[in-house]
């Protein structure tokens, strides 16, 4: 049975070209980047070629960023929240999220609310998902250190305006602007010279799991978050996973690659997957905003459960997902449907489908034929 992988937000396949670079340089640059030799020289120069290469590809000068190559964004969030938190606490001791951000960003922030005696404001969003320029701008204060806002959330794709939020809170000097683009990166064009600090990771953009960078203003310092031998600038020690950090640099030049070749396609497919769903059937209830991104589509079924709607699907060889993957695990319901439509029902029984570079139009309606058909069998049973 040949997959449909409705699931990218997730994750997504690896591309040929980052593989065979990979697999290259695990057989011919493993030397310790640390080591007093060729070798070493060699990896190190490699690793940082690699920074500049992705500061160049995203329109960043070297002398203002720098590049924090870790695990993820879970990592590049943790570090970067928890770094300017215990860094500046000094300052003031207020920090600003909203509501649906991720858990690797939104239970730093509780953390240090609950454990280290932060002054915490959470931001709701409104019903397309979208955090306001008002609501921000009633939040902020003379206290604020930090705020940490995603560019597009990863359940429903709804789009923040963070270029927006940065007029804001500049006029608070003391305060700096983090911005989780791990859903944005290949898929929005954003000025990354507007933000202090932002994250992503390479696994969801076509890129290997387990790698990803936190991108920072040169001038900001953080709190390490791990001590050792003083790699990644004494922010993060431990032996380089120079491999994956040398590959990063091509993954982010062919991710912006398909961003500015094929995003129109995925728009297209978008576009008809929305509206075809919308027609479809009584117990569709779009959760997603027509206008957010076109890599995700969520929608919440009325009537049914969505468990038996995926796994439905999953034998039929489509695999999308319930919330996001990697609550889906932790929550019954979707904190981000319920935080956007205040409905315990809508928010138990969510569907998301995300789309990626390397999906098609006949894949879509394959997905809507079998949606019609499982729906029916479904409605028939019942
Ligand atoms: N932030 C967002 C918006 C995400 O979608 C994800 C992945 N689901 C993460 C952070 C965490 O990424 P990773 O699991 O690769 O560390």
């Amino acid at each position: 049975m040949k997959i449909i992988n409705f699931d990218n937000a997730a994750t997504t396949l690896i591309d040929e070209t980052i593989e065979k670079e990979y697999q290259a340089l695990l057989n011919e640059h493993f030397y310790n980047p640390s080591s007093p030799h060729r070798g070493g020289y060699e990896v190190k120069r490699k690793i940082d070629a690699s920074r500049d290469a992705i500061l160049k590809n995203l329109n960043l000068s070297k002398n203002d960023y720098k590049v924090v190559f870790t695990s993820g964004a879970t990592e590049a969030n943790n570090l970067a929240i928890l770094g300017v938190a215990r860094r500046y606490k000094n300052r003031g001791k207020h920090l600003i999220t909203t509501s649906i951000e991720h858990p690797s960003v939104l239970r730093v922030f509780y953390y240090l609310r609950d454990e280290e005696g932060f002054r915490l404001s959470i931001l709701e969003p409104d019903q397309n998902g979208i955090v306001s320029l008002e609501k921000l701008m009633a939040a902020i204060d003379d206290e604020t250190i930090l705020v940490s806002i995603m560019a597009t959330n990863n359940e429903v794709g709804s789009l923040n305006d963070v270029e927006g939020m940065v007029q804001i809170i500049r006029k608070y000097p003391k305060c700096f602007f983090h911005v989780d683009v791990a859903q944005a990166i290949a898929h929005r064009k954003l000025n990354y010279n507007l933000f202090d600090l932002f994250s992503f990771s390479a696994h969801k953009i076509n890129g290997l799991k387990g790698s990803g960078a936190l991108i920072m203003k040169s001038k900001i310092s953080l709190a390490p978050m791990i001590f050792g031998g003083e790699q990644e600038f004494g922010m993060r020690s431990g032996t380089e996973d120079a491999e994956k950090d040398i590959v990063l640099s091509s993954t982010i030049r062919l991710a912006i690659d398909k961003l500015n070749s094929k995003y129109a396609v995925i728009k297209t497919m978008h576009d008809h997957l929305y509206d075809s769903l919308v027609k479809l059937e009584d117990d569709i209830i779009m959760n997603s905003p027509r206008d957010g991104s076109p890599f995700i589509v969520n929608f919440s079924l009325k009537n049914k459960r969505a468990s038996v709607l995926v796994e439905a699907l999953s034998n039929a060889g489509i695999y999308v997902s319930t919330s996001s993957a990697c609550s889906a695990k932790l929550a019954k319901e979707s904190y981000v449907i319920k935080a956007m439509f205040a409905d315990e029902r809508r928010a138990k029984n969510s569907i998301r489908i995300s789309l990626g570079y390397d999906n098609t139009m006949d894949e879509i309606d394959t997905f809507l034929n079998t949606l019609e058909k499982i729906l029916k069998e479904i409605m028939q049973n019942d």
